[in-house]
Formats: C-alpha cells, sequence, structure tokens
C-alpha cells in the first residue's frame, strides 16, 4: 500500500526521530520480518529495531507473527502490521444519504450503517447522526474510541482540503465554512480529513480495482457532473481543491442552456441527471432524477437511450481536453447516471477515441465503475489511512506515546 495522497517521504531530521517511521513503512506491505531482516533493511543496529518495534506494538500497529528458525537453531520472533490493530472511520455524506464504515488498515470494511439523512438539513443533522452511528458500529464490533487512528469524510461539495471546511457548497444549506474536523475534534481523538465526494470515489475506485494505476480519472455523472484526477500516483487537488470540477466547462451545443452557476452552456446543465430529465420531460415521458432516466434506458425507452448517449458525447467532448491535458490510462465513468451502463460509456468513447490523437488513446481504457456504490466509502477509508500511517504521522504518535 503505497501513500496516494501525500507525496512527501518521511525524512530524517538531526535527531534520526523518523527511524521507527521507517521501520513502519517497510512493514507497511503486510510480509513479516524478523529484527535480523529489519536491521539488515535499515543499517540500524539490532537494539535500535528492538526498541524501535516495542514502540509500534505499544500503539498496536506491529506484532508478532509466529516464529522463524534463525541461522543460530534459536527461534526468532517474525514482526507485521497488524491490520485489525487499529481502526479508521470512513463517512460518505451524498446529497440524500449518510453512509459510514468501520475499517481496517489495509482498508476492509468490518462494520457499516447508512441513513436516508438529506445534506440539506444541515451540519448538526449529519454529523450528529455520524457520531451516534460510530459509537454504535465500535460498540458492536467490541472497539474502544481509543482504536480509531483517523476519520475520512466525503462531502458532495467543494472543501478547502487544508482546513477540512465546505466552501459555498451550492447543495448543501448551512454548510458553508462549518468546521467539520472540530466538530468531532473533542469526541473521538483522532485525525478528521474532509474532502469531496468526487476525489474520494477516486481513491475508492483506484484502491478497488486499479490499484497498479498510477494515472486514473473518476468521473462523477449524477444530479451534478465532477471529477477526481490521479496523476503520477498522486490525488491532484489543485491549488485552492478544485482541480477536476469538469462540470462547469463551456460545451458549444449548450450554448443557450442556463445554468445553476449563473453561466450558460454548462457540460452539468447538459449532460447531468437532471438536465436529461428536463429534455425527456420536453417529449411528455416523466423523468426528474438520474434514477428516472436510468429506469427508461433499462425498459430500452429510445427517446431515453438516445439523450443518454449524447450526454456521453458531450462529457467525451469536456474529456478530450482533460486527455490531452493529462494523458490518463484509464478513466472510469460512475455516479447514478453511469448505471445507464454502455449507452453512456459508448457516447464517452465515440468522442474522446475520435477526437484524441493517436498516441494518448493506444491504452487508453473508457469504463464503468467497478467499485460501484461503495466507491465513496472505500475512499473515505483510504483517505483516513493513507494520513494516519504516513511518515510523519507515525512519527508523532510515537513521540506522542512516549511523553
Ligand atoms: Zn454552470
Amino acid at each position: 500500500m503505497t501513500d496516494i495522497t501525500n507525496p512527501n517521504d518521511g525524512h530524517i531530521n538531526a535527531l534520526g526521530s523518523s527511524v521507527t517511521s521507517d521501520l513502519f513503512q517497510i512493514l507497511r506491505d503486510g510480509r513479516p520480518r524478523t529484527r535480523t531482516e529489519l536491521s539488515a533493511m535499515t543499517g540500524l543496529a539490532r537494539s535500535t529495531v528492538a526498541l524501535r518495534i516495542d514502540a509500534l506494538m505499544r500503539l498496536g500497529l506491529v506484532g508478532p507473527v509466529g516464529d522463524a528458525v534463525s541461522t543460530g537453531g534459536r527461534p526468532s520472533s517474525q514482526f507485521a502490521i497488524t491490520a485489525s490493530g487499529r481502526v479508521v472511520l470512513a463517512v460518505d455524506v451524498g446529497a440524500s444519504h449518510v453512509r459510514i464504515a468501520i475499517s481496517d488498515l489495509t482498508g476492509r470494511i468490518q462494520a457499516e450503517m447508512g441513513a436516508p439523512i438529506q445534506v440539506a438539513e444541515g451540519p448538526e443533522a449529519v454529523l450528529g447522526w455520524v457520531e451516534t452511528a460510530a459509537r454504535e458500529l465500535l460498540e458492536k464490533l467490541g472497539r474502544d474510541p481509543g482504536d480509531l487512528l483517523a476519520i475520512g469524510i466525503g462531502l458532495p461539495g467543494p472543501v478547502e482540503h487544508s482546513t477540512g471546511r465546505p466552501i459555498n457548497p451550492p447543495i448543501m444549506p448551512g454548510w458553508d465554512r462549518f468546521d467539520v474536523p472540530g466538530r468531532f475534534r473533542d469526541i473521538f481523538d483522532a485525525p478528521v480529513l474532509v474532502d469531496n465526494d468526487v476525489n474520494i470515489m477516486a481513491l475508492g475506485e483506484r484502491e478497488h480495482a486499479w490499484p497498479d494505476v498510477d494515472h486514473l480519472v473518476f468521473v462523477k455523472v449524477a444530479t451534478g457532473i465532477g471529477s477526481g484526477v490521479i496523476s503520477g500516483g498522486y490525488l491532484q487537488r489543485g491549488a485552492q481543491g478544485t482541480a477536476g470540477d469538469i462540470g462547469h466547462v463551456y460545451v458549444a451545443r449548450g450554448a443557450d442552456v442556463p445554468c445553476q452557476c449563473g453561466n450558460r452552456g454548462c457540460l452539468e446543465a447538459l449532460a447531468s441527471g437532471p438536465a436529461l430529465g428536463r429534455a425527456l420531460r420536453e417529449v411528455s415521458l416523466e423523468a426528474v432524477t438520474s434514477q428516472d432516466v436510468v429506469e427508461l434506458v433499462k425498459r430500452g425507452n429510445i427517446d431515453a437511450i438516445q439523450a443518454v448517449r449524447q450526454a456521453g458525447r458531450d462529457i467525451g467532448e469536456v474529456l478530450t481536453t482533460c486527455v490531452s491535458l493529462i494523458n490518463p490510462s484509464v478513466i472510469v465513468i460512475g455516479g447514478s447516471l453511469a448505471q445507464a451502463g454502455e449507452h453512456l460509456i459508448a457516447g464517452v468513447r465515440e468522442v474522446v477515441y475520435t477526437r484524441s490523437m493517436p498516441l494518448a488513446t493506444e491504452h487508453l481504457q473508457i469504463t464503468q465503475s467497478k467499485a460501484g456504490p461503495d466507491a465513496a466509502v472505500l475512499g473515505a477509508s483510504m483517505l483516513a489511512i493513507h494520513h494516519a500511517l504516513s511518515p510523519e504521522n507515525i512519527e508523532a504518535m510515537v513521540v506522542g506515546a512516549s511523553i
């Protein structure tokens, strides 16, 4: 497992205090190793390795995993990361649902819970439920709140990543600049990471289906349209955290179509679920949401199929520019409208493969999300795990525990 949200590797400071995290980063791959092997890999004295392993064991992050016979014939303990030693809380807040999960340190979900809460009910209604549900799940697993190593939260709006505050989120009244990490500060003794839902879906999709792919764009097509960009192995948030916000890029076909952002001709005003619903109502079909449109497509309605395919072409037009800019090897189409299946993907492929340079599309895969509805909660787990197990955080925990 590599840290894909933080490009900074641990550095050895004047006191050499990053040696514990260096040891831990070696053990993160899950392979058991002896003290002697770790000593050889790091160049540290065996006694130093023993002290550092003890510190990681006290934190519940590393444990013995049976014995190997050493060259001298005496048993010599092996050590590995303890996946279930500590846990993280993953929170997926959608427009009309909240889902939480407790995951182990490999991201495997141990327990989960959901509720149909509208994000527009405000932060207290949503985060209050999260607090109560998290306590219930921890209790059900026989866990203490102190076992929580970090909390990852995805929100359906723009988030200032450095502070975890949503900024002018259009569908989240009452949430503007709300201190989301602060809501949990006195309740759980764990860092809180907050990001927008599309970024965490990109992380979740990569973890679930494309662990070896370093250049991936995840496109969510639902009530809104947005994308999460992983480039060079790292999630790209840009200067203010709005990288990948493709919903309000201009598409010529929609020049006269007003968008809720105040502009005209936005991709979202043409190709989102509600936009397709509006177009289908003009031909006397009953459709409002993405789900209504997907239902019509599944029933074989020709107007709905053509509308979805055209939406794919419009999305493809914007993605052609993305392909030129960042040269991804995988484009994943997710979100509720992606359940319309091949019709949407076919429209995207039609335009991207025709309009991009051959070298950029030679190995480019354009495909439906494999993680599906789990992408967000998986990604929120990874957001928490990558932070919690980063060299800086491991070092801080070791220092904190020894005071
Ligand atoms: Zn717009």
